[in-house]
């Protein structure tokens, strides 16, 4: 990786600052053409309001490593898919106590709790301390957490 793709990939995701939009897939691109540097981002939620903390981290990332003109843009065509998070950042979201979202095609028939693996969850608020995220509750050991929502 240059330089310029590793100062982007290393930036965190401003609400789940455990994991960095390279393991969410929100980071698509990053080109170098004379000295210049584009990045280019999908946003995991429209209307998320991480979006411009990521834009002004990874320009000031970029800024770090010798690119201060960086461009981020913004690509929303495909969409973000829960698909492009990396087995990396699964890890790190159970570890975290987020549960992660299930594969598609495969329909998520049960949530299991981060916590205690009981698959008997449910799902209390679809708006979670986060725009990305929903709330749950594990019936088993009673404790609630957050998902990362399907997209
Ligand atoms: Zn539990």
């Amino acid at each position: 990786m240059s330089a310029a793709e590793t100062a982007a990939a290393g930036v965190v995701d401003p609400e789940l600052p455990f994991v960095t939009i390279a393991e969410l897939g929100i980071l698509r691109a990053v080109t170098e053409r004379d000295g210049r540097v584009t990045v280019t981002i999908t946003p995991t939620y429209t209307g998320c309001p991480a979006v411009s903390v990521i834009r002004e981290d990874v320009r000031s990332a970029l800024a770090g490593v010798g690119f201060p003109d960086a461009v981020v843009e913004t690509r929303l065509n495909p969409p973000w898919s829960t698909e492009w998070i990396t087995e990396a950042g699964r890890r790190k979201l159970a570890e975290a106590g987020v549960a992660p979202p299930g594969r598609r095609p495969l329909l998520t028939i049960s949530v299991r709790c981060p916590r205690c693996g009981s698959p008997e969850t449910e799902e209390l608020s679809r708006f979670g301390s986060t725009a990305c995220t929903s709330l749950w509750r594990c019936r088993a050991c009673a404790e609630p957490f957050p998902r990362v929502k399907e997209r």
